[in-house]
């Protein structure tokens, strides 16, 4: 069997003592895992190290503990490649001492102002085009200052990107990005920002075939405008008054841009610092729509990056399991002989915990019915959960059952209709509630926290596992040893490495 040669974890460091980290990485170890990926800045802009130029930056519980030198130590005695996790532009410290870094939407508003799913969003996503700002002030600096002081094998980015799962189109418009998106792409004539430049005759059928000469693409009125219409103008105008909608091309050309020069920039720094040290990254599966959405076409980060490992997850897919097994294929192989076939190397990321949406979705639906006082919704998904309940929880599924029983079921099962469920957890109104026993609630939120070996499927790990050494790519990057823990999959690991 080939395909596994590297087999990598994205991981918590491991503790807060040098004894903790060096468990934790023997443990990876002894699993099979070769090359770990332990988490050293945090989403909200904090740091796993004891940094002099960031000292204010170290996580608040660390007291003096360095787990990136503990790490350092325990990848010696292990014999473990080790990559330095980073989360580049999503944050909140580095917002709250420099608001002006961050991301704006048309109406001047930051990510944190925005409502996802119904929850606030509590991160801050921070402008990528800036400078000076937080690329070349922050995340530059804190990679250079990495590099120079802990002997690691690689970086690795994370959310190296404009946001996704918030209204991708929408950022950013900063004051400098509304400045620097016309100037960048050559909108108007520096010398002369007035002159029109209109073509002396349109002789050819094509309006925009008239493009060369550089006429002034930005409206008369440009300084004038607010925010929202610059922003309406970039995204929905045209380049030749009365020519084709093409001007969010432009727009979205400059934020991969300045995605693929932070790659380049941090890149320089790195291995200026530390000569030899690699750089790997976490990146969506499909660069051409990355670029897109998120001005991540990673295609463009090769000479940057030498080892690209796409987040291949089982939610960034349609489908069923079966599908995602055949769909997943196809994706590998297309970044194996395209995408990433100037990358070093090129490891697919699993997350462990989407596996198992068909028997965690209806088993927290349930829970959610159960707290609603809703059994008639409880009768619809308990049917999809039942045989793992009744044979890890006998006593539970014997109480779920008479709960139910309380109300006749009318729904059938599916799981469009659980989908319909969370998507409405903080809307649904219950007509008449009939609450579950407490003990039916706490059963169900222990079991969804924690719970019991085989209580979901190892085959859906082995199989991924089996399928990715059958790709001939270098190897694979599970998220993460949390996940682990909580579905009780480390033998199962270890077992399926053992053979490949
Ligand atoms: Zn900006």
């Amino acid at each position: 069997m080939s395909g596994l040669k590297k087999r990598g974890i994205w991981c918590s460091p491991g503790g807060l003592t040098q004894d903790a980290v060096n468990n934790h990485t023997g443990r990876l170890k002894k699993a099979g895992f070769n090359l770990m990926l332990p988490e050293v800045k945090h989403g909200d802009g904090k740091i796993a190290w004891q940094s002099e130029r960031f000292p204010e930056l170290a996580r608040d519980n660390l007291n003096g503990f360095d787990p990136a030198a503990a790490l350092v130590n325990a990848k010696e005695i292990h014999g473990m490649e080790m990559h330095a996790w980073f989360i580049d532009y999503y944050e909140r410290v580095a917002f709250e001492e420099h608001p002006e870094w961050a991301q704006r939407d048309a109406m001047g508003r930051t990510t944190g102002e925005e409502q996802l799913r119904g929850q606030q969003f509590t991160a801050e996503w921070m402008c990528p085009a800036q400078r000076p700002g937080y690329t070349d002030q922050r995340l530059v600096p804190l990679y250079e200052d990495f590099a120079q002081r802990y002997a690691f094998d690689a970086v690795h980015h994370d959310y190296i990107r404009y946001p996704g799962d918030l209204a991708p189109d929408q950022y950013c418009f900063c004051d400098s990005c509304l400045e620097e998106i016309p100037k960048w792409a050559n909108l108007y004539w520096e010398k002369w920002p007035k002159e029109r430049f209109h073509h002396d005759t349109y002789d050819r059928e094509y309006l925009e075939a008239h493009w060369e000469p550089t006429p002034t693409a930005l409206p008369d009125n440009w300084d004038r405008l607010p925010r929202h219409m610059k922003a309406h103008f970039l995204l929905e105008g045209c380049f030749f008054e009365g020519g084709r909608e093409d001007m969010d091309y432009f727009f979205y050309e400059f934020r991969k841009h300045w995605v693929t020069q932070f790659a380049k920039d941090s890149a320089e720094a790195v291995r200026a610092a530390r000569p030899g040290m690699k750089i790997s990254q976490a990146v969506f599966k499909n660069p051409i729509h990355a670029g897109r959405f998120i001005g991540q076409d990673w295609t463009r980060f090769s000479d940057h990056v030498d080892s690209c490992m796409p987040m291949n997850y089982r939610d960034h897919f349609p489908g069923d399991y079966e599908i995602y097994l055949k769909a997943l294929e196809e994706i590998i192989i297309r970044q194996r002989d395209d995408w990433a076939s100037d990358y070093e190397e090129l490891l697919s990321g699993m997350a462990i915990n989407f596996l198992f949406y068909e028997e965690e979705g209806p088993l927290a639906a349930l829970a959610r019915a159960a707290k609603d006082g809703d059994p008639g919704a409880g009768a619809a998904f308990w049917p999809m959960v039942i045989a793992a309940v009744r044979t890890h929880e006998p006593a539970l599924a014997d109480e779920i059952e008479r709960w139910i029983d309380s109300t006749a079921p009318s729904y059938e099962s599916s799981m469009k209709d659980v989908r319909w469920y969370q998507s409405h957890f903080n809307k649904g109104e219950v007509d008449s509630p009939k609450a579950a026993p407490e003990s039916i609630k706490t059963g169900l939120a222990s079991l969804l926290k924690n719970p019991p070996e085989g209580f979901y499927p190892a085959s859906k790990v082995e199989r991924l596992i089996d399928m990715v050494a059958d790709c001939n790519i270098d190897g694979l990057v599970f998220f993460c040893d949390g996940h682990l823990d909580k579905y009780k999959m480390w033998d199962v690991v270890e077992a399926k490495f053992a053979q490949h």
